[in-house]
Protein backbone atom coordinates (compact mmCIF):
# COMPACT_ATOMS: atom_id res chain seq x y z
CA UNK A 1 0.00 0.00 0.00
CA UNK A 2 1.53 3.49 -0.93
CA UNK A 3 0.69 6.09 1.99
CA UNK A 4 0.99 9.71 2.08
CA UNK A 5 1.80 12.30 5.28
CA UNK A 6 1.09 15.63 5.21
CA UNK A 7 1.47 17.65 9.03
CA UNK A 8 0.83 21.32 9.21
CA UNK A 9 3.82 23.06 11.51
CA UNK A 10 1.88 22.40 14.73
CA UNK A 11 0.92 18.54 14.09
CA UNK A 12 4.32 17.54 12.73
CA UNK A 13 5.65 16.46 16.30
CA UNK A 14 2.59 14.79 16.90
CA UNK A 15 3.03 13.21 13.60
CA UNK A 16 6.83 12.24 14.48
CA UNK A 17 5.17 10.82 17.61
CA UNK A 18 2.33 8.72 15.79
CA UNK A 19 5.45 7.03 13.40
CA UNK A 20 7.16 6.33 15.71
CA UNK A 21 4.52 4.35 17.63
CA UNK A 22 3.43 2.32 14.38
CA UNK A 23 6.57 2.32 12.59
CA UNK A 24 6.04 -1.67 12.77
CA UNK A 25 3.48 -1.37 10.46
CA UNK A 26 4.45 1.24 8.23
CA UNK A 27 7.73 -0.20 7.43
CA UNK A 28 5.50 -2.74 5.63
CA UNK A 29 4.31 -0.18 3.08
CA UNK A 30 5.65 2.50 0.51
CA UNK A 31 5.75 5.55 2.27
CA UNK A 32 5.09 9.40 0.94
CA UNK A 33 5.24 12.68 2.31
CA UNK A 34 5.11 16.69 1.54
CA UNK A 35 8.94 17.74 2.04
CA UNK A 36 9.18 18.76 6.00
CA UNK A 37 6.91 16.08 7.32
CA UNK A 38 8.92 13.29 5.30
CA UNK A 39 12.14 14.62 6.38
CA UNK A 40 10.77 14.19 9.80
CA UNK A 41 9.65 11.09 9.76
CA UNK A 42 12.55 10.03 8.03
CA UNK A 43 14.64 11.29 10.58
CA UNK A 44 12.97 10.28 13.82
CA UNK A 45 11.84 6.72 12.67
CA UNK A 46 14.17 5.64 9.80
CA UNK A 47 11.70 5.02 7.79
CA UNK A 48 12.22 5.24 3.87
CA UNK A 49 9.90 8.07 3.28
CA UNK A 50 9.77 9.47 -0.20
CA UNK A 51 10.35 13.35 -0.26
CA UNK A 52 8.10 15.77 -2.37
CA UNK A 53 8.27 19.27 -2.28
CA UNK A 54 7.47 21.15 0.77
CA UNK A 55 3.75 21.88 1.24
CA UNK A 56 3.60 25.75 0.45
CA UNK A 57 5.79 24.89 -2.70
CA UNK A 58 3.60 22.29 -4.40
CA UNK A 59 4.39 19.13 -2.25
CA UNK A 60 0.69 19.48 -1.41
CA UNK A 61 -0.22 19.39 -5.25
CA UNK A 62 2.42 16.32 -6.24
CA UNK A 63 0.39 14.58 -3.37
CA UNK A 64 -2.61 15.48 -4.99
CA UNK A 65 -1.91 14.75 -8.40
CA UNK A 66 -1.45 10.84 -7.21
CA UNK A 67 -4.52 10.83 -5.28
CA UNK A 68 -6.11 11.71 -8.45
CA UNK A 69 -4.03 8.92 -10.69
CA UNK A 70 -5.12 6.21 -7.71
CA UNK A 71 -1.78 5.77 -6.47
CA UNK A 72 -2.47 6.46 -3.01
CA UNK A 73 -3.89 3.89 -0.56
CA UNK A 74 -4.27 5.86 2.58
CA UNK A 75 -3.90 9.38 3.63
CA UNK A 76 -2.30 10.57 6.73
CA UNK A 77 -3.05 14.75 6.63
CA UNK A 78 -2.81 16.00 9.87
CA UNK A 79 -4.36 19.28 9.97
CA UNK A 80 -4.13 22.23 11.91
CA UNK A 81 -7.45 23.51 12.75
CA UNK A 82 -6.67 26.74 14.53
CA UNK A 83 -4.37 28.05 11.40
CA UNK A 84 -5.39 29.90 8.08
CA UNK A 85 -3.60 26.72 6.06
CA UNK A 86 -6.61 24.85 7.37
CA UNK A 87 -8.99 26.09 4.61
CA UNK A 88 -6.33 26.56 1.97
CA UNK A 89 -7.36 25.20 -1.69
CA UNK A 90 -4.42 22.83 -1.29
CA UNK A 91 -5.90 21.54 1.76
CA UNK A 92 -9.24 21.27 0.39
CA UNK A 93 -8.72 20.07 -2.69
CA UNK A 94 -6.45 16.90 -1.00
CA UNK A 95 -9.78 16.16 0.41
CA UNK A 96 -11.79 15.96 -2.29
CA UNK A 97 -9.48 14.24 -4.03
CA UNK A 98 -9.96 11.25 -1.43
CA UNK A 99 -13.54 12.10 -1.51
CA UNK A 100 -13.41 11.42 -5.62
CA UNK A 101 -10.93 7.99 -5.52
CA UNK A 102 -12.56 6.99 -2.07
CA UNK A 103 -8.84 6.76 -0.75
CA UNK A 104 -9.08 6.91 3.07
CA UNK A 105 -7.71 9.51 4.96
CA UNK A 106 -7.42 10.97 8.78
CA UNK A 107 -7.22 14.25 9.30
CA UNK A 108 -6.29 13.55 12.67
CA UNK A 109 -4.22 11.27 15.10
CA UNK A 110 -7.32 9.12 16.64
CA UNK A 111 -8.72 8.50 13.01
CA UNK A 112 -5.21 7.86 11.72
CA UNK A 113 -4.71 5.07 14.78
CA UNK A 114 -7.97 3.35 13.95
CA UNK A 115 -7.03 3.71 9.74
CA UNK A 116 -3.51 2.28 10.29
CA UNK A 117 -4.84 -0.63 12.17
CA UNK A 118 -7.18 -1.57 10.15
CA UNK A 119 -4.85 -1.20 7.56
CA UNK A 120 -2.70 -4.51 9.24
CA UNK A 121 -5.80 -5.99 9.92
CA UNK A 122 -6.89 -6.27 6.05
CA UNK A 123 -10.14 -4.11 6.65
CA UNK A 124 -9.66 -1.76 4.04
CA UNK A 125 -11.43 -4.01 1.18
CA UNK A 126 -13.58 -1.41 0.34
CA UNK A 127 -11.47 0.46 -1.77
CA UNK A 128 -10.25 -2.32 -4.24
CA UNK A 129 -13.66 -2.88 -4.83
CA UNK A 130 -14.90 0.07 -5.53
CA UNK A 131 -11.25 1.15 -7.26
CA UNK A 132 -9.69 -2.08 -8.29
CA UNK A 133 -6.34 -1.88 -9.52
CA UNK A 134 -5.32 -2.23 -13.15
P1 LIG B 1 5.72 20.38 4.80
O1 LIG B 1 4.33 20.74 4.14
O2 LIG B 1 5.66 18.98 5.24
O3 LIG B 1 6.75 20.57 3.71
O4 LIG B 1 5.93 21.36 5.92
C1 LIG B 1 3.16 20.54 4.89
C2 LIG B 1 2.14 21.62 4.63
O5 LIG B 1 1.55 21.62 3.55
O6 LIG B 1 1.93 22.48 5.50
Amino acid sequence: MNIAFIAHDKKKELMVQFCIAYCGILSKHSLCGTGTTAKLISEATGLDVKRFLSGPQGGDQQIGARIAYNEIDLMLFFRDPLSANHYEPDTLNILRLCDQNNVPVATNVATAEVLVRGLENGDLAWRDIVNPKK
